[in-house]
């Protein structure tokens, strides 16, 4: 199921992107990325899960380019979708990819890496990342292979990072530095932040979901416990890893920090109440359902994720 802009202004959901520079084809699709702030590009994934029909193509990647280099984050859910990525960087400059980024390890932000395999780049990630990957690969790939059809998973491969960033790394891109930052446990335990010195842009990578329910593979607490230590000084504009290609700190984040809120809140008082697992599903954070695109498809895992984190509180 792809969602289309009338389906989220029919579902009441904001549509609250920022201006984009400039808007670059590749081949027949007509703006696959579009430029949000000077040298920093991103292609705008589809609400949906994982299909033969989307190909991946789910997510948000985007790039950054410098005078000497060029630095992707993220590759989607295919190589098909990391191939159209490295398409529109040659759209955009003649100067070579030298690193790819991976801001976490769900498959539709990593399964594209592939398609950059043979490029000599340096792959990045959290210092966990690897571990996290490896401890799932076999069920990744067996999953995605059985979403996508094997034309649309073909080629796909795990591919771990080389440069592994604990704390906080910069690299140069010439003229230009990012800077990268290993988050501790929110959205999964390998979450790394890209920021663009030169413009004020924040990769968040799935830290924040727009339009598109969160999903919760790390811990509720430490994401609410993230959110507010971003919103006390909002970088300048962020690209989230789904939902429009880039959006002030407020737009993106507070929607998300109600949802987080809201389940906590509600599985706390359900646990507190003696409620079990079962029962807590069926209701807590239902007051969300109208809000979130995917809502069925997430929102009962997240109930449990936090239900399991919440009762050795
Ligand atoms: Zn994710």
């Amino acid at each position: 199921m792809s969602i289309n802009r009338r389906t989220c202004l029919a579902a009441g959901l904001a549509l609250a992107a920022i201006p984009v520079l400039r808007v670059i084809p590749v081949g027949a699709t007509g703006g696959y990325v579009v430029e949000v702030a000077p040298g920093v590009f991103v292609h705008r994934g589809r609400h949906a899960v994982f299909s033969p029909e989307n190909e991946g193509d789910i997510s948000n990647p985007g790039f950054v380019v410098g005078a000497d280099a060029v630095a992707v984050i993220d590759t989607g859910g295919s190589p098909i979708v990391g191939r159209a990525l490295k398409a529109a960087v040659t759209a955009v400059t003649d100067k070579p990819i030298r690193y790819v980024i991976n801001t976490h390890m769900h498959p539709d932000h990593v399964f594209g890496n592939a398609a950059f395999e043979d490029d000599g780049v340096t792959f990045v990630g959290h210092h966990k990342l690897e571990r996290g990957l490896l401890a799932r690969a076999e069920r990744y790939l067996a999953i995605n292979k059985e979403l996508l059809g094997a034309a649309a998973f073909e080629g796909t491969k795990i591919l771990p990072p080389t440069m592994k960033v604990d704390g906080s790394q910069t690299i140069d891109l010439g003229g230009r530095t990012l800077e990268l930052t290993a988050q501790p446990t929110a959205h999964t335990d390998n979450d790394l932040t890209v920021t663009d010195s030169a413009t004020g842009t924040v990769f968040m990578g799935d830290l924040l979901f727009v339009e598109h329910i969160p999903t919760i593979d790390g811990s509720i607490k430490g994401w609410m416990a993230l959110l507010e230590r971003f919103g006390k000084t909002p970088p300048q504009r962020v690209v989230p890893g789904h939902g429009p290609a880039a959006l002030t700190w407020a737009d993106a984040a507070t929607p998300l920090q109600r949802y987080l809120t809201t389940v906590a809140t509600d599985v706390r008082l359900l646990i507190k109440q003696g409620k079990t697992l079962a029962e807590a599903t069926e209701s807590a954070g239902s007051s969300e359902k109208g809000a979130w695109i995917l809502f069925e498809e997430y929102h009962k895992r997240n109930v449990s994720a936090a239900f399991a984190e919440l009762e050795w509180e």
